[in-house]
């Protein structure tokens, strides 16, 4: 028997391209895809359908991430970037 290590808190998040910090994954992330969608069809038609706008909430930027690069994150406060 080993013992298990309390898991840490964990979220969907995408990492951002400018400072590196995860950012959680906003609950309007569909309504905002739509808006993508018709705001930049050239986009949409290169990347696919899963791309939105994301702003992180620690360098303040905006970027068009995919929803590809969502991945599970550990809480920001366990984190030593
Ligand atoms: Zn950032």
């Amino acid at each position: 028997m080993h013992a298990t290590a309390p898991a840490p808190v964990r979220f969907r998040g995408i990492v951002c391209r400018h400072c590196n910090r995860p950012v959680r994954r906003p609950a309007s992330l569909v309504v905002r895809e739509n808006i993508v969608k018709q705001a930049e069809p050239n986009l949409t038609q290169q990347w696919g359908s899963r791309i939105f706008p994301l702003r992180c909430k620690t360098c303040g930027r905006e970027s068009i991430y995919a929803l590809d690069q969502i991945d599970s994150f550990a809480d920001a406060q366990n984190l030593a970037l």
